[in-house]
């Protein structure tokens, strides 16, 4: 095996990377940073590397157009941002007001004090919520005896909080915020797939009760009960990291990195405006069909991260049966509206991180953020920034409706609900159609399925957020383990696996 800082542009073996989104980049940096003289190829259809990220600035605004944060576990996204020189930018959020609320008939309330998507760390904040009814709280408290369940295939996300936690706890509590977070119908989100924390605490414990109880516990053991103390609520916000000019940052930071090692080893290449046409196998390498080039491009491996139904159509020719299954993973759209208002148009203190608003209170938003709130830098003294979302699995008209429709929709919810008056400084319409990948019960059996069929193809890696977690960090471990697979496939000496 060679050793990858003696490998030779003339030998180094050749991999592309189609897509450039974090997962492309994250994979084709992994690749870089394990194997430096390694010709890496990064092909992005779009005219500018990010995918969905990216951060504008606007009349003052810092606004961002997908994702503005990421939380710290799976540690990927944190270290490799460690790793590429940003570990000064890292900012957290603000520790003044790390709660959210949720919507009920028309008021916020907020979410009671340690109650973490589906499991209450604490049960008196649960006792004094106006979230719930009297019964709605009984319920809940039963959860601590509910049996476990001992069928062990998927079950939605619906079926298994109804059933542990109560209809009123799923209705008012977790199906709001687990759709701030999936956009997803909660009848059919599979929760092995989505959130298999929760399946496993579960299967260890019985209850979630029990389960969450069992982890304060040993968080105070191990003398973080300061930190986990200062948790608010409905997720652990001390958790969430962004940088301080936006996520476009780390995708800026991401790509001089990629095209500094590309510069030092004089082979590679990104490309923009580029679309991965056609994969084909050509004499046990891969052949590469790239639009607005003549010639393919021959390669020793390739990593493919556009969304499973894209990847699906570019292998069809010789797998037909893989690529059927990665167009069978559905996907779901949503609108964000930001807007900028000066503080004194706002009669709400605004003291949380935003809300969300449960299905059944039948209002035509899913979510709002406190962006400026959450974190510092995102508007001018005196300003704020919210960002409001629409649409989902839900609601996919609102995906289509007119910027004229979305803009009175959004201006109504947020005067009923914050008492926001007068116009605003900035409104910015973000559309995302079909952008998050919805994971069905029956996702992790479809996974292996497409994991079976990719051990016939030697060198075809997939990787982004359709498989196994859709948030950055995620998509990070997903590109650098796709990286780190076709390395080892490969038989290329690494630089030190960190
Ligand atoms: C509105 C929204 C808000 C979100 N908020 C958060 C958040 O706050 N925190 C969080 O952690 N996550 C969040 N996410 C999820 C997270 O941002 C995404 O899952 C992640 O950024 C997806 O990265 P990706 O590289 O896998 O895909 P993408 O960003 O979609 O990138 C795929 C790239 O592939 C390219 N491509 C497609 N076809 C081809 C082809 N044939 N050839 C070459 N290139 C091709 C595309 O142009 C694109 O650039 C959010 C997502 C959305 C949509």
């Amino acid at each position: 095996m060679p050793a990858a800082s003696n490998l030779s542009p003339k030998t180094a073996p050749r991999i592309a990377v189609g897509g450039g989104g974090i997962t492309g980049l994250a994979a084709a940096h992994r690749l870089l940073e394990l194997a430096p003289g390694l010709e890496v190829w990064l092909i992005e259809a779009g005219p500018r590397l990010g995918g969905v990220l990216q951060t504008e600035n606007v009349g003052g605004f810092l606004v961002e157009r997908s994702a503005d944060n990421f939380i710290r576990t799976p540690p990927s996204a944190e270290a490799l941002c460690r790793r590429i020189g940003l570990q000064d930018e890292l900012i957290e959020t603000n520790p003044d007001c790390r709660r959210a609320f949720i919507v009920r008939k028309g008021r916020l309330h907020p979410v009671p004090e340690g109650f973490l998507l589906m499991a209450p760390t604490r049960l008196w904040p649960l006792m004094r919520t106006g979230l719930l009814s009297p019964l709605g709280k009984l319920r809940l408290l039963c959860e601590y005896l509910v049996p476990r369940r001992k069928r062990t295939e998927e079950e939605s996300l619906a079926s298994f909080a109804r059933r542990r936690l109560g209809r009123e706890a799923f209705e008012r509590l977790v199906q709001p915020l687990v759709s701030g977070i999936y956009t997803a119908d909660a009848e059919k989100l599979s929760v092995q797939a989505a959130l298999p924390r929760f399946a496993e605490m579960e299967r260890t414990h019985r209850s979630l009760i029990r389960a969450a109880m069992h982890e304060r516990e040993a968080a105070a053991a191990k003398k973080t009960a300061a930190k986990a103390g200062k948790e608010g609520s409905g997720a652990r916000y001390g958790m969430f990291l962004s940088l301080r000019k936006g996520m476009s940052q780390l995708v800026e930071a991401l790509a001089g990195r990629i095209a500094e090692r590309q510069k030092a080893s004089g082979v590679g290449s990104v490309l923009l405006g580029a679309a991965v046409s056609r994969i084909e196998k050509a004499n046990g390498r891969w052949r590469i069909s790239i639009t607005g080039r003549d010639e393919p491009l021959d390669v020793d491996a390739v990593v493919l991260t556009p969304s499973a139904p894209q990847a699906g159509g570019l292998i069809e020719s010789f797998d037909a049966a893989l690529a059927s299954e990665l167009s069978g993973i559905p996907y779901a759209g949503s609108v964000i509206v930001a807007v900028g208002y000066r503080r004194d148009q706002i009669r709400h203190p605004l003291d949380g991180f935003g809300f969300v608003v449960p299905a059944i209170e039948r209002r035509p938003i899913l979510a709002a953020s406190f962006s400026s709130v959450k974190f510092e830098g995102r508007a001018p003294s005196q300003h704020v920034l919210l960002r409001v979302f629409l649409g989902g699995a839900e609601r996919p008209d609102l995906v289509e409706a007119d910027d004229d429709l979305l803009r009175k929709t959004v201006a109504a919810e947020l005067q009923s609900l914050l008492g926001v008056t007068g116009p605003w400084i900035i409104c910015q319409i973000y559309r995302w159609k079909g952008a998050m990948p919805q994971y069905h019960v029956g996702h992790l059996e479809r996974l292996a399925r497409i994991e079976a069929r990719l051990k016939e193809h030697r060198g075809l890696h997939l990787a982004g957020n359709a498989y196994r977690g859709v948030g950055i960090p995620s998509c990070v471990q997903s590109g650098e383990q796709a990286a780190e697979a076709a390395l080892k496939e490969l038989r290329v000496a690494t630089a030190q696996l960190a």
